[in-house]
């Protein structure tokens, strides 16, 4: 098992990388780690995550109670321990404000399209947890119904939230969120966020299923099982997209003006 003073080395190091990737500016974020059943080292308030030491990390219990350390807690400290509250088997909590992420909270739009294999496999959907004033009950209450059959949440107006079985899990699933929503936003700027076709996704929910990977995927399902149960029709191909239907009326457009032209 991993000793404390590693779990706290590694909590300043994924500090730093989350402060290096510009997910967070600031003091902002906040980082945790599940030691035992009811212990968790957590990062303090008004530090930057990128400039952390181990002897800054707290040690808390489940109700929120500082049990060592000199700093201040994490004033959103609330959200991470609902997390481990509800998710016995998680632990590691990774909280920040991922430029591309946070546009699409804002915008209240969830990470829920079937655009990239790896995203449907490893990421699942991403919803969007209604918004909540940080540091009150507001957010885990927000969070509590998703985190059952999610591995991160969108906070509306605020920025993201992951869990993972480790800290290293719980970082690489906010690098992907980060990174779809990033891909996502690009594809929209040229109208190409085309989705896979619901039978795509049904086989990549195989192999999900297959590699043990739990949360929702596009199709509202977590495994190839629920698919079949839903008797969703795998045979559907995708509808048509923005992109489709632009090129559909230049070409309309293009036949009316040719035909027209021709006339005399
Ligand atoms: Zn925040």
């Amino acid at each position: 098992m991993t000793s404390e003073i590693n779990n706290k080395k590694q909590l300043c190091e994924i500090g730093k990388r989350i402060y290096d990737k510009g997910f967070v500016a600031a003091n902002d974020g906040n980082l945790s780690i599940r030691i035992s059943e009811n212990q968790f080292l957590i990062t303090p308030t008004g530090v930057s995550k990128g400039f952390m030491t181990p002897e800054m990390i707290l040690k808390v219990d489940r109700h929120g109670n500082v049990l060592e350390g000199d700093w201040k807690p994490t004033s959103e400290m609330k959200m991470h321990l609902l997390v481990y509250k509800e998710r016995p088997e998680i632990n590691a909590v990774v909280h920040v404000h991922p430029p591309y992420a946070t546009a699409f909270a804002i915008a209240g739009i969830p990470l829920d399209q079937a655009i990239m294999p790896e995203s449907v496999v490893f990421l699942g959907t991403i919803p969007v947890a209604e918004y909540g004033t940080p540091s009150t009950e507001e957010i885990p209450a927000a969070i509590k119904k998703y985190v059952h059959n999610h591995q991160g949440v969108l906070l509306e107006n605020h920025g993201a939230l992951t869990w993972g079985n480790s800290l290293d899990h719980a970082f690489y699933l906010m690098e992907s969120l980060e990174f779809n929503a990033k891909i996502n936003w690009l594809a929209k700027q040229i109208n190409g966020d085309r989705e896979l076709s619901q039978r795509k996704v049904a086989e990549l929910l195989s192999i999900k299923t297959k590699m043990g990977i739990r949360g929702v995927s596009p199709l509202g399902a977590e495994t190839i099982e629920e698919i079949n149960a839903k008797k969703i029709t795998p045979a559907l191909e995708r509808s048509l997209s923005e992109f489709d239907i632009n090129l559909i009326v230049e070409r309309v457009t293009k036949n009316i003006l040719d035909s027209l032209n021709n006339k005399d």
